[in-house]
């Protein structure tokens, strides 16, 4: 397979070619780091699911897509991968803060999400945060919410800190990740995500993934997605 010639450090551009040729099925097969496959594998992860199949070979590419596939598709792994590939190529370090930004609905999927990126990312040397509210002392988490490199949060901590932490920064974010993105989106979180989105550069990567597919044009253009690429699979009967 053509694909098989490419390096671990090649930049997007050649992994346009990549794209063209669609996704293959076993994760060994992508072009991603050794460090990722290593996770996988330890995770027992070998072939890809529809959804992860048919969204990496765009999110790797560093497009913007809007995924969408049934609960239990496994649309944590679709993001988790090209994210630690985007911090991974860019040559993220302890040093250079936030670079990635998770949000989702509620806390127990916030964990969900903290544990698939602990397994698969423990190979990198990436610094994780969980930021859900809750039980955490959020005084705590301010004095270290500057040092960690990817944010998993619900919408409220994350709006938490960037009202009241000093000197919180994501002015560097590369890639924004919002699961149950139709969730998010919804009525109910729609100030604190609007409030959120105007603090993010808007030069960045930015993936959507829910159980349905988010078609509001309003929705979009309020998140400045780039050209997104639509991606369905499963679709409703
Ligand atoms: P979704 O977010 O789409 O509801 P999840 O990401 O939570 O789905 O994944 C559902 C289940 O599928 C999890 O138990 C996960 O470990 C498993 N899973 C995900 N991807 C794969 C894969 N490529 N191979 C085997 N199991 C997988
Ligand atoms: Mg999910």
């Amino acid at each position: 397979a053509p694909i098989g010639k490419l390096e671990d450090n090649d930049d997007e551009n050649s992994l346009l070619l990549f794209s063209s040729y669609g996704g293959c099925k076993k994760f060994v097969q992508y072009p991603i780091s050794q460090k990722t496959k290593d996770g996988l594998a330890e995770g027992k992860f070998k072939v890809t699911t529809d959804i992860q199949r048919a969204s990496l070979p765009h999110t790797l590419c560093g497009r913007d897509i809007l995924g969408a596939a049934k609960t239990g598709s496994g649309k944590t792994l679709a993001f988790i991968i090209p994210v630690l590939e985007k911090l991974y190529r860019a040559r993220w370090g302890p040093e250079d803060g936030v670079g990635c930004i998770i949000i989702t609905p509620t806390r127990e999927l916030a964990g969900q999400i903290f544990d698939v990126l602990n397994l698969v990312g423990k190979r990198h040397g990436f610094s994780a945060g969980l930021l859900i509210g809750g039980r955490k002392d959020v005084e705590v988490e301010k004095e270290s919410v500057n040092d960690l490199n990817i944010l998993v949060c619900t919408p409220g901590r994350l709006l938490q800190h960037m009202d009241e932490t000093q000197n919180f920064d994501c002015s560097q974010l590369q890639i924004l990740v919002l699961d149950e993105a139709d969730r998010i989106l919804d009525v109910g979180f729609k100030q604190a995500l609007n409030a959120i989105i105007s603090q993010l550069p808007k030069k960045r990567q930015t993936l959507l993934f829910s159980a349905t597919q988010t078609k509001s044009i309003q929705d979009l253009a309020r998140l400045s997605l780039k050209d997104p690429e639509y991606i369905s699979v499963h679709k409703e009967h």
